[in-house]
């Protein structure tokens, strides 16, 4: 039991989350991951469908991104890597939870995505906990964007190295603090960047930040969650969109968003980097092997991508984007400008966010409300993310959708 003092504190928090609008909770999906997805959360505490009929719902709040989280082939690669290598590991790497699948997947990436090796953990949030403190010491500094995501914040939290933050996507801030972890003495300097700022599609202007790293003398490492599979002709990600490939030292990203959708994250690099992260990094050292089904259904994830199917893909993935971005900004929304597959219609205020996220899903739409602490106070969203699995009525039926509910709720 915990102590009644503690008990109290918890429960005051909680009601200070609840009574300020910021209470996040969670519907239960009765089946698999889709464009549409089967609801029944009439009862979402006790973990129990309450009786009532399932709803579907168009779904715009994935990272599936490619609409693979349930694509045919993936599933059979999974079911066949079960059957050929079973169900789990029940070891770290090291000792014995290393297959052939593992080390094949681990080639995969590094040749795909350009780099000598790559080295796979649990999730991505492992890869940026684990990445900063093996490479990098006292004497060196890290220079990171302030909107980062959080497991590279933490990451660099448990790195000895000096920190700098420089403004989200501000060029001469950057340069001001390369400048300033120079003065300091720093002997080995790294950009920490997304590639892409999840909440508002934003990319990394790589080319900028490759060309100041270049005139100071450092890395970079990119962590590219949500573009790998899919931004750039090849969907090797925003490097390869954006003309910088070859000039990224160190890419860290997951296999949980366009590439399947299951678990598991990745770095790629140098030998000496990823050998050395095999040696040192935490996350990889004391934590469980990859299940063989994920292994096995990201290699086929890899074939898929970057065969014809992936051009197609993404091709119907990005005619999605841009017919929901236009049809929106038609309507009168306050729409970020970009071409990223995650558009965010901005509200401000939470309450608003949220009602609104009701008020669309009782309309079939499901897309959720962002709000404090996970964006900036006043920055309020509705973030919507498009998949390749969407047709293109249905994104006509959300547009339709967020205009009605826009206009009764006086937001347009
Ligand atoms: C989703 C995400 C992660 C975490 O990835 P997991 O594999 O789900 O742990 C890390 N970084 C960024 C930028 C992300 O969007």
């Amino acid at each position: 039991m915990l102590k009644p003092d503690l008990q109290q504190q918890l429960e005051t928090t909680l009601e200070e989350i609840q009574s300020n609008g910021l209470l996040k909770e969670e519907r239960l999906i009765t089946g698999p991951q889709a464009a549409s997805v089967q609801v029944n959360d009439s009862d979402a505490s006790s973990g129990k469908p309450d009786g009532q009929p399932d709803v579907e719902v168009l779904n715009f709040c994935a990272n599936n991104y490619l609409g693979l989280a349930n694509h045919s082939d993936l599933i059979a690669a999974a079911k066949n890597a079960i059957d050929a290598f079973g169900y789990g590991m029940s070891s770290v790497r090291f000792i014995c939870g290393t297959q052939t699948i593992h080390r094949q997947l681990e080639q995969k990436l590094a040749t795909w995505l350009g780099y000598d090796d790559a080295i796979l953990y649990a999730a991505c949030f492992d890869a940026n906990g684990g990445l900063f403190e093996p490479l990098l010491s006292a004497e060196d500094a890290i220079v990171s964007d302030a909107l980062n995501h959080a497991s590279i914040i933490d990451g660099i939290r448990l790195c000895k190295a000096q920190r700098f933050r420089f403004a989200n996507g501000d060029m001469s801030d950057l340069r001001a603090q390369l400048q300033a972890a120079k003065s300091a003495g720093a002997r080995n300097i790294m950009i920490a960047t997304d590639g892409v700022f999840s909440m508002d599609g934003y990319l990394a202007k790589l080319p900028e930040i490759c060309d100041l790293a270049d005139q100071f003398e450092a890395m970079i490492m990119v962590d590219d969650c949500h573009a790998t599979g899919f931004l750039g002709a090849g969907g090797r990600g925003t490097a390869e969109l954006l003309g910088c490939q070859g000039r990224i030292d160190i890419l860290t990203s997951t296999l949980g968003k366009a590439m399947g959708g299951a678990m598991g994250g990745f770095t790629c690099g140098s030998q000496q980097v990823i050998d050395l992260l095999r040696q040192r990094s935490r996350p990889y050292l004391f934590s469980n092997s990859l299940a063989p089904p994920l292994a096995g259904a990201s290699i086929e994830a890899i074939e898929l991508v970057s065969s014809p199917e992936g051009d197609r893909l993404r091709n119907q993935l990005f005619a999605n984007a841009s017919q929901f971005r236009a049809g929106l900004t038609a309507a009168g929304f306050v729409v970020p400008e970009g071409q990223h597959p995650i558009i965010p219609v901005m509200l401000g205020d939470a309450e608003l966010a949220q009602q609104m996220s009701a008020e669309l899903f009782q309309r079939g739409v499901y897309a959720v409300g962002f709000f404090f602490p996970v964006v900036p106070n006043g920055t309020a969203r509705i973030r919507t993310q498009m998949s390749a699995a969407h047709s293109s009525e249905q994104v006509d039926t959300a547009i339709a959708a967020f205009t009605d509910v826009g206009k009764r709720l006086g937001v347009i």
